[in-house]
């Protein structure tokens, strides 16, 4: 499905996400970040705490 309400400041390709668009945006207006580790040190140590599942 096409969503009109797609923002453009924040990308995404979590398609499993009940947020993101299929233009590869997310709709929210904001997301909130965090990590699931004690020392980040790679995109891979930090997590959209916005994402719900589809
Ligand atoms: S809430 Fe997070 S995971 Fe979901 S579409 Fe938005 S940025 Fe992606």
């Amino acid at each position: 499905m096409k969503c009109t309400n797609e923002n453009k400041s924040i990308r995404c390709s979590v398609e499993q996400c009940r947020h993101h668009c299929t233009t590869n945006f997310c709709t929210l207006d904001t997301v909130s970040i965090g990590t699931h580790e004690p020392n980040p040190t790679e995109p891979k140590c930090v997590d959209c705490n916005s994402f719900e599942k589809k």
